[in-house]
């Protein structure tokens, strides 16, 4: 057997199917399992779908020995422990400039750890986050990769072909930058994707136990606003969720154009908010550690592949194309356009939510996120003030520089 292009250890649901993605690609792979019975498996699936370039190892000495120098590694294994497990056997056979890249959803610091620990050994590293679950993996994920760019370059080719491929945005992935970045890019996506799938249940329970919608009622709407400006995968997996059974309902308590429309505008408004402080959290790890990423890039590899794809995301490339340096999106003047139009329903949303006793936290914090942002001053003074009281832990000024006391109990 001819050397492989590329390895791939842990095949379970994420690591089989990428390997037989890169496999279908036309990178003859290597791959290894702990439990062998996984690699057993992934050859045999790599015979059903069309004899692809596959190979399978029981042990890692052979299997890092099939790959061609210098060698590259994906892991595709749990994140944590067995990842410092799995190095350890990789690292065994590894020779100096061959390369591991931890595919998984790993705590970014672990990932700096490692980097520094396997350079110290002549080895590059790289932690990928990959995005797409099961059917991303086999036919095209978001990938972001961080770490070594000499890694990065070397599977270059292998990544934009294997990655979701956006028409007239390209491949959905790009070196992100140094160190732990792809993993905590990574960690604030998988947080914005919780997030729109929480506000989408919150619109849901608000239609549903408010406006008395039936299943069959809500399959409608939610295939109606995948043809708008909430165009995105979730939004058309929630319709069809709702297409699956159809209860029957009992009337409306209210207006229920009114308020499919109003919920509609809460959604997208929470929505802005939601990506708003995912950006702002990647822009500040950025500027601390001095990443120097690229926010719009972001938006273009996160269009397609992964959960969070959504025709949205142009949207807020756009607003980087823009302004590179923008500080925040609800500062863009067309989101915050969109914002001001919109916010009068939201408010109504929120308020019939909370008057129905129907907990909406994600659109209620979003709300309170842009009324925080947009006021021009907080009640903070006072809080300053009751810890300078009772711990004399002194405060700042808005008006002069410097930290203040005062003896407030002898003043009252
Ligand atoms: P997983 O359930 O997170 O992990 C199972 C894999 O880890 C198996 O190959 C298992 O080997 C291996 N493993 C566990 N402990 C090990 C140890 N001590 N030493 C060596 N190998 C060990 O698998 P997954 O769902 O495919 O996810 C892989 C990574 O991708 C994770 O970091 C996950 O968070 C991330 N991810 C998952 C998804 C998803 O949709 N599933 C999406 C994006 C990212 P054995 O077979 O021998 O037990």
């Amino acid at each position: 057997m001819a050397l492989t292009r590329i390895g791939l250890a842990g095949l379970a649901v994420m690591g089989q199917n990428l390997a037989l993605n890169i496999a279908e690609k036309g990178f003859p792979i290597s791959v290894y399992n702990r439990t062998t019975s996984k690699v057993d498996e992934t050859v045999q699936r790599a015979k059903l779908e069309g004899n692809l370039p596959l190979y399978g190892f029981h042990d890692p000495a052979s299997f890092v020995n099939s790959i061609q120098k210098p060698r590259v590694v994906i892991m595709l294994v749990k994140a944590g422990a067995p990842v410092d497990q799995t190095i350890a056997t990789l690292a065994a056979h590894l020779e100096q400039g061959d390369c591991i890249v931890d595919g998984g959803n790993e705590w970014y610091e672990n990932t700096e750890r490692r980097e520094k620990a396997m350079e110290e050994r002549g080895l590059l590293y790289l932690g990928m986050g990959v995005s797409g679950g099961e059917e991303g993996a086999r036919h095209g994920p978001s990938m972001m990769p961080g770490g070594s760019l000499e890694a990065y370059q070397y599977i270059e080719d292998i990544l934009l072909k294997v990655s979701a491929q956006v028409p007239d945005s390209g491949p959905c992935v790009t070196y992100i930058g140094k160190g732990g970045s792809g993993n905590f890019v990574k960690m604030v996506h998988n947080g914005i994707e919780y997030g729109d799938m929480q506000l989408i249940a919150e619109a849901y329970d608000v239609l549903k136990s408010v406006g008395k919608l039936t299943n069959g009622e809500l399959q409608q709407v939610f295939a109606e606003w995948n043809k708008g400006e909430l165009l995105s995968f979730l939004v058309e997996i929630t319709a069809d969720i709702f297409s699956i059974k159809d209860d029957q309902g009992e009337g409306y308590l209210v207006d229920k154009a009114q308020l499919i429309e109003d919920v509609r505008k809460a959604l997208y408004a929470s929505k802005i908010c939601s990506y708003a402080q995912g950006m702002n959290i990647i822009k500040a790890k950025s500027t601390e550690k001095g990443w120097g990423l690229n926010l719009g890039e972001l938006a273009r590899i996160w269009k397609g592949g992964c959960i969070i794809r959504a025709s949205f995301l142009d949207r807020i490339k756009k607003a980087y194309d823009r302004n590179g340096e923008l500080a925040n999106l609800l500062i863009d003047p067309e989101f915050a356009q969109e914002i001001m139009d919109r916010q009068a329903a939201w408010r109504r949303v929120v308020c019939l939510a909370i008057n129905n006793g129907v907990s909406t936290p994600g659109m209620s914090a979003s709300l309170a996120y842009f009324d925080s942002y947009r006021r021009d001053r907080l009640p903070a003074n006072l809080v300053q003030a009751q810890r300078d009281y009772f711990g004399a832990h002194t405060y700042e000024r808005v008006d002069m520089p410097g930290s203040f006391h005062t003896e407030w109990y002898k003043i009252a």
